[in-house]
């Protein structure tokens, strides 16, 4: 017998033909996040199966599982072969007891059976039934179907059975970089890390892109900006951040734009930019933290007047939330403590009275008179590309680079 852990996915996003692929990008995503604590990882009847290292420790294992997009859940186990000749039940009864044994505390149990292949000759009932009598007769454990202190897996495929206990569950969503390439406006506050989390989740690889109010980029590195990147990256390895000083809007709209529209016309530069960025580099959609009324800038006209005419789709997966299930997850993900952290603020510049329900017209002159293009290009002239170790100047030539490596 050996020890694994088994995963099982929870779904497949577009599924049919892409199903083997959402599969090998899962098993993939695992394997690289076990490391040395699995021999081998490999797919085997719809379930990812880890054997584990000699060494290996559970609490690691699951620590890491549990930043893995897509799993449903997973169990702790073992696994052993069967053939028509020996079906292997000494051995299911023999696992069955030592999950059933491994904790003192553990009063009653309930057996879920499951047969992937339909040539085992015992059907689940009877598994359940055998098993059942087994570990009430040798453990002492009385059957619990509703509440059950533990339940046991047996898993029955191709060639092998797994028996595992004590079910964890994972975090859902879809296996990383199934969904396409998406660049999130990241102010470091509350919401936008969520935001990029959630669609991280759904598949999505999210890069960051944060407007900063410092002379140097150089300036943003160690505070919650990349530390906050630095919690983000466990979910997405590969992840990076471009950082765009806006002084050079800061000099070119701040003392023209009436105080009324300053919000959301600093945010219309932000949206423009991104939209700039996203072409030039092949993102197919932007993520913002945006909260349905949360402040005056996310009324229904300020987000339109914030994003209309843009040629990239929007994605703002809180729109519909409410601020305190944003900060439970916050929490969850391990970003609320940072983001509550101060920063250098470059809101104080703006009103503090901003209109709720600025024209999409109004923008629109605005962004001619103050030659918008020309701010963009400026600010994009100033990006730089932060990866968690090495922070690097991207201008014109060498933005065409990133996209290529990319
Ligand atoms: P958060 O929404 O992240 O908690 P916040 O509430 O301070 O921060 P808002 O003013 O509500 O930010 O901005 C709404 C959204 O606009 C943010 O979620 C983010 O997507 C985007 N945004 C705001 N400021 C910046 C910035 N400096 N750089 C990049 N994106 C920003
Ligand atoms: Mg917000």
């Amino acid at each position: 017998m050996k020890d694994v852990v088994v995963v099982h996915y929870s779904e497949l996003g577009t599924k049919g033909g892409n199903r083997r692929m959402f599969e090998r990008k899962f098993t993939d995503d695992i394997r690289r996040r076990l490391g040395a604590d699995a021999l081998t990882v490999r797919l085997e009847s719809a379930r990812v199966i880890g054997e584990l290292a000699p060494d290996a420790s559970r609490e690691r294992v699951g620590h890491a599982l549990d930043q893995v997009f897509g799993v449903a859940w997973y169990a702790f186990g073992k696994i052993f072969p069967w053939t028509p000749e020996d079906i292997g039940f000494a051995q299911v009864e023999a696992a069955a007891l030592m999950e059933a044994c491994r904790d003192p505390a553990v009063k009653s149990f309930k057996i879920h059976a499951r047969r992937s292949v339909k040539n085992y000759p015992l059907v689940s009932q009877e598994i359940c039934v055998r098993l059942g009598e087994s570990v009430i007769g040798a453990a002492g454990l009385t059957v619990n179907l509703h509440r059950p202190d533990l339940a046991i897996y047996v898993e029955i495929l191709t060639n092998e059975i797994v028996v595992a206990s004590g079910r964890a569950e994972g975090v859902r969503g879809m296996p990383q970089a199934t969904s396409g390439r998406m660049l999130c406006l990241f102010s470091g506050g509350i919401d936008s890390p969520v935001a990029a989390w959630l669609m991280m989740r759904r598949g999505a690889r999210v890069d960051l892109l944060h407007f900063h109010p410092y002379r140097s980029s150089e300036e943003v590195i160690g505070t919650k900006i990349t530390k906050l990147f630095d919690v983000l990256k466990t979910s997405n390895p590969e992840i990076r951040l471009f950082l765009v000083p806006h002084d050079r809007y800061q000099v070119s709209a701040s003392l023209r734009v009436p105080t009324a529209f300053e919000t959301v016309f600093f945010r219309r530069f932000m949206f423009r930019t991104a939209e700039a960025l996203a072409g030039r580099l092949g993102y197919q959609g932007l993520v913002t933290g945006d909260s349905l009324g949360q402040v005056a800038s996310q009324t229904i006209d300020n987000l339109l007047a914030v994003q209309t005419g843009l040629s990239v789709s929007v994605f703002q997966p809180l729109i519909a939330s409410d601020k305190n299930s944003i900060i439970d997850l916050a929490r969850k993900i391990y970003v609320f403590d940072l983001a509550i952290q101060p920063y250098k603020d470059c809101c104080s510049l703006l009103s503090k009275k901003p209109k709720t329900n600025v024209a999409v017209d109004i923008i629109r002159r605005l962004e001619v008179e103050l030659e918008m293009e020309k701010m963009i290009d400026d600010s994009l002239g100033a990006a730089s590309l932060w990866d968690g170790k090495m922070l690097r100047r991207v201008p014109g030539k060498v933005l065409k680079d990133v996209s290529r490596s990319s």
